[in-house]
């Protein structure tokens, strides 16, 4: 598979304001917020897209999750309330093909999304 800013992020090869790390995921702000809280989930491991992760990546997958909880409690935007989206392939607004999960929060938001 190709490369991408978040493989490089996730070797350390390039900076990001991060916000949590372990040995499978990495969390950073995102570069161009759209909220006042704006972080990215990302699994070390690159997988393109949403849909092209397999059962193999199941409790990767629920890793994620948890860490997108865990960082927005740590933001603080927890108790206010706070999205998070998979936007999956280009048509779904999908620029970065390094699966990541968005969390954002720290202000209303509109449903349903554009
Ligand atoms: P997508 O549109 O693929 O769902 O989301 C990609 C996100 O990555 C965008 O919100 C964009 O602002 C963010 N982004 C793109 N390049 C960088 C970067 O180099 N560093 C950080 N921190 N965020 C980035």
């Amino acid at each position: 598979m190709t490369d991408t800013i978040f493989g490089k992020i996730a070797r350390g090869e390039v900076e990001a304001d991060l916000v949590y790390e372990d040995e499978d995921v990495v969390a950073f702000r995102d570069l161009s917020p759209q909220a006042p809280t704006h972080l990215l989930v990302i699994p070390r491991k690159p997988i393109r897209t949403l849909s092209e992760a397999g059962a193999e990546d199941a409790e990767l997958l629920g890793k994620l999750l948890l860490v997108a909880a865990k960082v927005a409690e740590q933001a603080g935007i927890a108790r206010g309330g706070y999205r998070t989206v998979i936007n999956c392939n280009a048509g779904a607004g999908q620029t970065v093909f390094h699966l990541h999960l968005h969390v954002l929060g720290g202000r209303a938001l509109q449903w349903p999304p554009g």
